[in-house]
């Protein structure tokens, strides 16, 4: 049935996810753990069998044609992830492992360089333990401290507060664009100008957003941007890290090895030029063009439909969620991505998870990486429902049904 707001077809759009066709306990899968990680469409998982079977070779090493074929993928890759982000340059584009490793990076590359002793680093109190941990480490090792700033009981961050909170001792400023356990979106432009105003640098961590609103780095402003791969419709196990050219040049290199370098002797080594500095040893070639094949899929679906469809979906699974007795959504921000958390009367997470799943459901029960945000809600888990464009009116349905047989089975 051809959708009106988007104008495409939804059931045309699952037949491109072979796992959307698959039964679990003889029910049909409802995927709906999209924020852990999406599934793959058809032609990602072919560009992946296809390297591996006919194209398969090192990169930036062998003068044969397979080597040479693969190299140009791999930088045909790099410059699709560019258009993606609307970055200025390629250069700027670094291959990584995933969030959590672009986190790290800037971490230990730009913090241990340019932090001292006493400097903060500024968060909101949203955050994944993604960025978070990094931080604690630097500030165990190097004497940072780290502050957060609140968030209000819908789960917005509190801009007075983060202003007040913006004093002069602050050197970097990290911040979620979308928050994985409530679904928050950040006003991550007004961030970064609060915080250039004061020269301070701002990472944005875009694990929960790239998939589901386009993205534009110079727009926005930030100086580093980072997401995962599979939560893109990508492989897991790649990511990138967008950084401003200007401070990826004056940032060490994260590790040391082959490729990041330009010339090695015991004597002196020089490091290689933008992006490859940052990319020591062999990259996850596979996936590296496995997420080119994935942000050519996306964007011919087009993130602007992908967003008209999933606040669809947001505001029917909202309206529907709140009819079950006794559940309450954690997170209500006026600007929310298509994420569902919430606490069932005394129903714990997990066993909700359970009852769900045995009706082939997946969904999420726990405290997504985001311990903080449980204890600033005071609940100890919260069972979340994460939504993606291929997701659908009647898997809602399912699943509101199957809560209300929870509370039955809870009363
Ligand atoms: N940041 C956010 C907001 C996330 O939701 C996640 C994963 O759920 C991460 C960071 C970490 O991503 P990854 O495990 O792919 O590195």
């Amino acid at each position: 049935m051809i959708n009106k707001g988007t104008g495409w077809d939804i059931e045309k759009v699952r037949r491109d996810f072979p796992i959307l066709r698959e039964q679990v306990y003889g029910k049909p899968l409802t995927y709906l753990d999209n924020a852990a990680t999406t599934q793959k469409p058809q032609i990602v998982i072919d560009t992946l069998t296809q390297y591996y079977a006919k194209e398969n070779a090192n990169i930036h090493r062998g003068i044969f044609c397979l080597s040479e074929q693969a190299t140009k993928r791999y930088k045909s890759a790099r410059h699709k992830v560019q258009g993606f982000l609307h970055a200025a340059s390629d250069q700027e584009i670094i291959f990584v492992r995933g969030t959590t490793e672009a986190i790290n990076l800037v971490a230990h590359c730009y913090g241990k360089t340019f932090l001292k002793p006493g400097d903060e680093v500024l968060i909101p109190h949203m955050e994944h333990h993604s960025n978070i941990v990094p931080w604690q480490i630097l500030a165990e090792q190097n004497g940072i401290k780290l502050k957060v700033a609140p968030i209000n009981d819908q789960g917005e961050l509190m801009m007075e507060e983060f202003v007040k909170l913006l004093t002069d001792r602050v050197k970097f400023v990290s911040v979620v664009h979308v928050s994985n356990a409530l679904g928050t979106v950040n006003s991550v432009k007004e961030i970064v100008r609060l915080a250039h105003a004061k020269g301070i640098p701002v990472l944005v961590d875009g694990a929960q957003a790239v998939a589901h609103t386009s993205v534009d780095v110079q727009d926005l402003g930030c100086d580093f941007y980072a997401f995962s791969g599979h939560k893109l419709l990508g492989p897991t196990g790649v990511g990138v890290l967008y950084g401003r050219k200007e401070l990826l040049e004056k940032m060490p290199p994260y590790q040391g090895g082959g490729d990041m370098i330009r010339s090695v002797s015991f004597e002196k080594t020089v490091y290689n030029d933008l992006p490859y500095k940052f990319e020591a040893g062999t990259p996850h070639i596979a996936g590296v063009i496995g997420l080119g094949a994935a942000i050519d899929y996306i964007s011919g679906i087009g993130l602007d439909r992908i967003e008209v469809h999933e606040q669809e979906l947001l505001k029917y699974g909202t309206k529907k969620l709140l009819e079950v007795p006794g559940l309450r959504i954690i997170g209500t921000a006026k600007q929310k991505s298509a994420i569902l958390s919430f606490v069932l009367g005394e129903a714990h997470a997990h066993d909700i998870g359970t009852i769900l799943d045995r009706q082939g459901i997946a969904i999420r029960a726990g405290h997504h990486c985001a311990m903080p945000v449980m204890q600033r809600f005071k609940v100890p888990a919260t069972t979340r429902a994460s939504l993606a464009f291929y997701n659908t009116v009647e898997e809602i349905d399912r699943m509101v049904a199957a809560l209300h047989e929870v509370t039955e089975v809870f009363q």
